[in-house]
């Protein structure tokens, strides 16, 4: 098989590499595609969509692989997998850098660290940068300096006709503001420019646990602590059993417990005021908190979610941390049958919450909180795991119900939550996204994935 002015590595169902090259993060997905073209650059990615345009051919475009919905795969039509374009390129001058689309945060990391520099990704170092700033881009640095999205200043996209635009303020706006929350919908990106901020190379960061029985006090001391923390301090919440993680003493693995990790963007010293209280708090189990290189930051749970186990999530942004809302939490939290079952909870706030909600599509803005309810099992575990797991998350979401803030983080929707997708956007901007996507994509070519629809 061959399409014309393609350069990257063509892999079709009988290629050696078939299997390893169609695996997702999420194990628990097994699609078949007809082909994936693994581009070399964004020529490449053009030439993929004429071709699939032409023939006809379901699309799925891949970054990180990471969606838990596993959209990033599909039965028998064409990958445009970006998995080899993970060049980033700083200009330390105007402390900015290009990244390509199929880049993870740990090369983002990695490079803008040399420089000092840093912008707001995800928490977990093997995720993809374009699956996560398509739909917002969380992780510990949002609250000073806002979303991976609040810092992206311009895109550049691979349309459904083959054509190569760049969207930004100047530049084809409106393509620009549904980019920055709407997912894949409206094209392929190629490249991303993130504006960079001064961070580090050492935080004042790390986790402090404590015991399960604790989970309702300790949880209402956080409500209050996060509250008055400043911007810098990003804190997100674990809870679930200790994972065996080297950096955490052994006797402790696998107990039942909640964390609040912490990542301070600032100066150690004030990194080192603002956690004391938290620090003081009860008796913790374990107190990890200490200045630690940014880099080694965003790695730390790298190894608590692994390529290849399965997972179901359900997830919702919560208004607030009420007594209520807790009393739930800690009562489903550690039901799970699956020791690898966790809850995160991040907290927003902060700069998330001063830029305009209409913006930037994304539109979560006036909540504090997030949860994300992860069922995980082992590939070898048997079919009742996946049940159980399953179970627990659906009815933990169900329990929440009257504790919702009426929105969802689009990221965390899994494969069975379609109906959701308006709920994660709001009537508003849904319908302003809608004409976005007819005017980019009117036929829905670009469908897999949290689908919006032209209109
Ligand atoms: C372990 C883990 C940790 C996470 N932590 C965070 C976190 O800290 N903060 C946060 O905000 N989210 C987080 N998420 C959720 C994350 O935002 C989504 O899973 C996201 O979709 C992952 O991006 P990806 O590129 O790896 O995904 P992929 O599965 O490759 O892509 C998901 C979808 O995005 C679209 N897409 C991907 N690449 C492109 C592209 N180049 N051009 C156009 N469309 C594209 C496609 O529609 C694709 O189906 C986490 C997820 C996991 C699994």
């Amino acid at each position: 098989m061959e399409i014309e002015g393609f350069r990257g590595q063509l892999i079709t169902t009988d290629h050696a590499d078939y299997d390893t090259a169609r695996a997702l993060w999420n194990g628990a997905v097994d699609r078949y595609p007809r082909l994936i073209a693994r581009c070399c650059g964004t020529a490449d990615a053009a030439a993929a969509v004429r071709f699939a345009r032409d023939h006809d051919l379901e699309i799925a475009v891949r970054g990180g692989g990471h969606n838990v919905a596993g959209t990033a795969e599909c039965d028998d039509g064409i990958v445009i997998d970006l998995s080899a374009m993970r060049a980033v390129l700083i200009d330390p001058a105007d402390r900015s850098a290009w990244v390509q689309g199929g880049a993870l945060w740990g090369d983002v990391d990695h490079e803008t660290q040399a420089h000092g520099l840093a912008t707001t990704g995800g928490i977990v170092s093997h995720t993809g940068v374009a699956g996560v700033t398509l739909g917002g881009g969380i992780g510990y640095l949002m609250r000073r300096y806002g979303l991976a999205v609040d810092n992206l200043l311009a895109a550049e996209v691979v349309t459904v006709e083959g054509n190569i635009v760049r969207a930004s303020a100047e530049e084809h706006p409106d393509l620009f503001w549904a980019v920055r929350g709407g997912g894949g919908n409206f094209g392929v990106v190629t490249s991303f420019r993130f504006a960079l901020h001064p961070v580090g190379p050492t935080v004042v960061a790390g986790p402090v646990f404590w015991a399960a029985d604790d989970t309702t006090e300790v949880l209402r001391f956080y409500r209050d602590f996060v509250t008055e923390a400043p911007d810098e301090l990003g804190t997100v919440v674990r809870l679930g059993t200790v994972p065996p993680l080297p950096a955490i003493p052994e006797e402790l693995h696998w107990r039942p417990a909640l964390a609040v990790a912490t990542c301070y963007a600032g100066a150690v010293e004030a990194g080192e005021r603002a956690v004391r209280a938290l620090r003081r708090h009860g008796t913790p189990l374990v107190d990890l908190i200490a200045p630690t290189p940014y880099l080694e930051q965003q790695c730390a749970i790298d190894l608590t979610v692994q390529h290849g186990w399965h997972y179901y999530w359900k997830s919702t942004n919560l208004a607030d941390l009420s007594d209520d809302t807790i009393a739930v939490v800690a009562d489903h939290a550690y039901a799970a049958r699956s020791p690898r079952s966790c809850v995160v909870m991040f907290h927003l706030g902060g700069a998330v919450a001063r830029v305009p909600h209409n913006a930037a599509a994304y539109a979560g803005r006036d909540v504090a909180h997030n949860i994300v309810i992860e069922g995980v099992w082992l590939p070898d575990e048997s079919g009742e795991y996946a049940a159980a797991e399953t179970a627990w998350a659906q009815g933990f979401l169900q329990a929440l119900e009257p504790h919702r803030a009426g929105s969802v983080y689009v990221n965390f929707l899994d494969s069975d939550e379609t109906d959701r997708i308006r709920e994660a956007y709001g009537d508003h901007h849904y319908r302003r996204l809608a004409e976005v996507k007819a005017k980019y994509d009117p036929d829905n070519a670009f469908h897999h994935n949290k689908n919006i629809r032209p209109g």
